[in-house]
C-alpha cells in the first residue's frame, strides 16, 4: 500500500490517536492499529478498524470533555 500524499510506503503500526467527536468532546484511542506512512505524517484506518472505532464513538458520553478508550482488537 502506498501513501496517497507522498507515495511513500505505508506500514502497520499501533499508536494512540485523538478524535474530535464534537465541539467539546475529544476521544483518545489507545493502542489503535493504523497504516502509517514512513515518509510523512499521513495515516489511514482499515475499514474494519474504522467500523469498530465508530461503534466505540457511539458509546461515548457526549457530555464528557475527554474520554480515553483502549482499542481492543
Ligand atoms: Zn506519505
Amino acid at each position: 500500500m502506498k501513501c496517497h500524499v507522498c507515495g511513500g510506503e505505508m506500514r502497520a503500526v499501533v499508536t494512540d490517536l485523538p478524535f474530535k467527536l464534537s465541539q467539546k468532546t475529544i476521544v483518545i484511542l489507545k493502542a489503535l492499529p493504523v497504516m502509517q506512512c514512513k515518509k510523512c505524517t499521513e495515516y489511514l484506518l482499515e475499514d474494519r478498524v474504522m467500523d469498530r472505532v465508530e461503534a466505540m464513538m457511539n458509546k461515548v458520553d457526549q457530555g464528557a470533555e475527554l474520554e480515553i478508550l483502549r482499542y481492543a482488537a
